[in-house]
């Protein structure tokens, strides 16, 4: 029986088309400081982690783990620009959430906060709801186009330049989310 191969010509993770902005262990150790904060920020709070599908899936996966509280969790999915040219802020939920978050402190969970316009409707329909607090940590922060400059982040990863970056749950047309790293697609016709 032939032995099984370990060798592997080229693989997503080393892919030369990348260049990593943040690696796995920077990432890591970010993590840990922000589950810090939260740790100490939700004392005896009522906490449920909203997770934006499906960018903030690892960012959430990671970020849970590194909260030594009681806490819950949720998901929802909503309509994002990247099927059209531009961010109108039209938000369509396509899954809401699975329980009601009346009088408990939500934490919404994301991956990058680019023009704020998703986000931004998003904090809308979830502000009706009757939560006791509702604050936002977002993986990256990406200011430079910004149109809802109003927008605060509680909860910040790392801010990154105005490039399209992918991994660490962040995608370009639905490869890249298995990336341990953030980084930018060199030439994004070779990727
Ligand atoms: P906004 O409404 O803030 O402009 O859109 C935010 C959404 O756009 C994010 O949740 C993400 O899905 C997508 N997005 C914005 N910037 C990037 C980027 O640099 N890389 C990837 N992969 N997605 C992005």
């Amino acid at each position: 029986m032939a032995a099984e191969s370990t060798q592997f010509a080229s693989t997503e993770f080393t892919n030369p088309n990348l260049e990593v902005l943040f690696s796995e262990k920077e990432i890591q150790d970010r993590i840990k400081e922000l589950g810090a904060h939260i740790t100490s920020d939700y004392q005896g709070k009522d906490l449920v982690l909203v997770s934006v599908l499906k960018g903030s899936c690892v960012f959430l996966a990671d970020l849970m783990r590194a909260i030594d509280l009681k806490l819950t969790i949720d998901f929802m999915s909503v309509s994002s620009y990247k099927n059209e040219l531009k961010s109108t802020g039209d938000v369509e939920i396509l899954k809401d959430l699975s329980n009601s978050i009346r009088g408990k402190d939500v934490l919404v969970v994301e991956d990058i906060i680019d023009t704020g316009l998703t986000l931004s409707r998003l904090l809308d329909i979830l502000g009706s709801r009757g939560a006791n607090s509702i604050k936002l940590a977002s993986f990256l922060d990406k200011p430079e186009p910004r149109i809802k400059t109003e927008l605060s982040i509680d909860y910040t990863g790392f801010v990154v330049p105005n490039k399209f970056v992918v991994g660490y749950g962040l995608d370009a047309a639905g490869r890249y989310r298995n990336l341990p790293f953030i980084a930018v697609v060199k030439d994004p016709s070779a990727a």
